[in-house]
């Protein structure tokens, strides 16, 4: 009986992080957008138990539990990767990672460094990381004292400064887009993705 070869589509773990106020939601959420990728393309929603911002919709950004139900989800390993970033809990649910992954479909996922290098150990095949690397500092402060306006002014300096150290994990990332100019910078993401999945087609 000969041995019959079985394809089998493997889902590519696109894992977007950089520093809070380099962009990299918004230029997911343009990728997603994006006529050519968004049927290739779905993105992660995390859990979170930071207060919801003004902009920001119930499943959609985020899914925006309690601290209880959080750790009740981390509990029961219904939790993939989680962080605690300045206080707040975040995570990815697991189950619907694991059902896009099996059928063979690609995810983007907005993560810090933690969770980042949590996915590449988790999909050592599958994962590419991607660093979202701002001009300067300057900028980086200016991007996030503006988004968290609403917010007192200690936690904006709690982000900045965690921000300067999570930018010297670039170089450890498989690809750093550098977002000076947004356009360009999505243009950039964009080609990284759909080649690595032109790429990934050609292996299946
Ligand atoms: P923010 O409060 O600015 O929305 O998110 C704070 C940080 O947590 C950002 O770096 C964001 O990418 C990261 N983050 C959001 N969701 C998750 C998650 O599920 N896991 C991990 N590891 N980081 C997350």
């Amino acid at each position: 009986m000969s041995a019959q070869k079985t394809q089998k589509t493997i889902g590519k773990v696109f894992v977007i992080s950089g520093p809070s106020g380099s962009g990299k939601t918004t230029l997911l959420a343009e990728l997603i957008c994006d006529k050519r990728l968004k049927s290739k393309l779905h993105k992660s929603i995390s859990l979170t138990t930071r207060p919801k911002r003004p902009q920001e919709r119930q499943g959609k950004d985020y899914f925006f539990v309690s601290q209880q139900r959080f750790l009740s989800m981390l509990k029961a390993k219904k939790i993939l990767e989680s962080t605690r970033y300045l206080g707040y809990y975040y995570g990815t649910p697991k189950r619907l990672v694991d059902r896009w992954l099996k059928l063979g479909l690609n995810i983007g996922f907005c993560l810090d460094l933690r969770g980042a290098s949590a996915l590449k150990k988790i999909y050592p095949k599958q994962a590419v990381t991607i660093f979202v690397q701002p001009p300067s500092i300057r900028t980086l402060q200016k991007r996030i004292e503006n988004r968290n306006a609403c917010a007192d002014l200690s936690e904006t300096r709690k982000r900045l400064s965690l921000a300067r150290k999570e930018l010297r994990a670039a170089a450890s990332f498989d690809y750093i887009v550098l977002n000076t100019d947004f356009k360009k910078a999505a243009r950039k993401l964009k080609n990284i993705i759909s080649g690595e999945i032109a790429k990934s087609a050609t292996i299946n």
